[in-house]
């Protein structure tokens, strides 16, 4: 899938993550649920505050992994299985990521490990940005993890 052949304010940030995260948010990587719910949360966001999401974040390899979160870390992050990604609104507050978080999370529920949810607002020291996310419990489509061309 294109993404510019679907009519949704979704944006990646010119820069030196441009093209990375483009080919891994066409790359069909991604969990379906995630992509549903970036396009549903982007529309919501649009129709009522008139604002474009960006994604910021999408697949995390262990060598990003420990650079968050210390070397040798033995933390898992669901970005790590193409099961997150990470947003944010240009000139959003506090307010608005609860906002998302509580459309997210009341649209979806979490079916993963207890005390998790969809979508978590949050800053793990790259500033402040929505983390929308699908538990492991939430199956793949078979064959979702041959390489894809
Ligand atoms: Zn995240």
């Amino acid at each position: 899938m294109q993404l510019q052949n679907v009519f949704v304010p979704l944006k990646i940030r010119k820069g030196k993550n441009y093209e990375r995260i483009k080919r891994e948010l066409e790359s069909g990587n991604l969990h379906p649920k995630v992509m549903l719910m970036l396009y549903d949360v982007g529309y919501w966001v649009w129709r009522k505050h008139h604002k474009a999401i960006y994604v910021t974040h999408a697949y995390r390899s262990q060598k990003k992994q420990e650079e968050i979160y210390g070397k040798g870390t033995s933390k898992k992050s669901s970005h790590m299985y193409w099961r997150a990604v990470d947003i944010i609104v240009d000139g959003a507050d506090d307010a608005l990521y609860r906002e998302m978080e509580a459309y997210l999370d009341g649209r979806y529920p979490y079916h993963g490990s207890e005390g998790y949810s969809t979508s978590d607002p949050h800053d793990v020291g790259l500033g402040m940005h929505l983390h929308i996310q699908v538990g492991y419990n939430e199956p793949f489509n078979k064959g979702f993890f041959e390489k894809r061309s």
